[in-house]
């Protein structure tokens, strides 16, 4: 269950954990890809340059899977990109992005209404083993941050029902709409340059190659977690290929066996 790609490194010189939030602790926005694609396919099929759907779908999912982790918005700049290469007009990334996001809505508003009411437990939508391994994370005295691309008051509000907010005792950081205030990296360089840790001490959980890139340019280690959203049981080929290239050192579908993670991570 746990791949490791690179025997003889440990994360016992961790100080710091940066933690990704969709995909990597929190289901509850999964199935995204399934609204985010087809919409853009079906913009791009509109401009009838003759390419098939499964062309478009193609081009699509290369762009979207190589952003994600990053601010949704430059998905939809991506989209943008697409659509004027094609000799169309684009809107402005931000329609597409209200587009997406209200049909995503849709299909978790009953997800997010059954914790708020109390009549789902958190643990329905964490990835699983979630809570055991940040206690555990936690119990070493690691400083954990939660960083994600989704904007900055659904993550506040999303953590906060799964009841893992308190445990990020560095922050929750959200995509703000001023692009260059906020980023996985910016984060990563200010904590940095601030001396507060060096590079070599953060450890980062990822799905999206972007925090596992990040963490990995500084000098530090990372576990790519390619679950198979929403059910999180086996490896997700796709995700783990995406992670494997951009350097992690070790990939997990989940943390359901915590211990003998922490062990893989943390010898002796
Ligand atoms: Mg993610």
């Amino acid at each position: 269950m746990i791949e490791h790609l690179r025997p003889g490194v440990t994360a016992s010189g961790a100080r710091v954990v940066l933690f990704d939030f969709d995909g990597t602790l929190s289901t509850i926005r999964s199935g995204w890809v399934e609204i985010m694609v087809p919409m853009m396919v079906d913009i791009l099929a509109g401009l009838g340059t003759g390419e098939s759907e499964a062309d478009l779908r193609e081009i699509v999912l290369e762009f979207v899977g190589r952003l994600t982790g990053k601010e949704t918005i430059y998905q939809m700049m991506a989209l943008a990109d697409e659509i004027t290469k094609r000799g169309g007009a684009p809107e402005d990334p931000k329609v597409y992005k209200k587009m997406y996001l209200d049909a995503l809505m849709e299909r978790i508003k009953d997800r997010l209404e059954g914790l708020e009411s109390g009549r789902t437990s958190p643990e329905e939508w964490l990835v699983p083993g979630s809570r055991a391994l940040l206690e555990g994370l936690k119990a070493r005295g690691l400083k954990l941050y939660l960083a994600s691309g989704t904007d900055h008051a659904n993550v506040v509000q999303e953590a906060k029902l799964l009841q893992v907010y308190d445990y990020f005792d560095g922050g929750v950081f959200g995509a703000l709409d001023d692009l260059k205030a906020f980023s996985k990296a910016i984060l990563v360089k200010q904590i940095v340059d601030s001396a507060e840790h060096k590079g070599e001490e953060f450890l980062a959980f990822g799905d999206g190659y972007v925090e596992v890139q990040v963490v990995k340019e500084v000098g530090g280690v990372a576990v790519g977690v390619a679950s198979d959203e929403p059910a999180c049981e086996r490896v997700d080929d796709w995700k783990r290929n995406r992670l494997v290239g951009v350097g992690a050192d070790w990939i997990v579908p989940h943390y359901a066996n915590t211990e003998l993670l922490m062990r893989t991570l943390f010898p002796e």
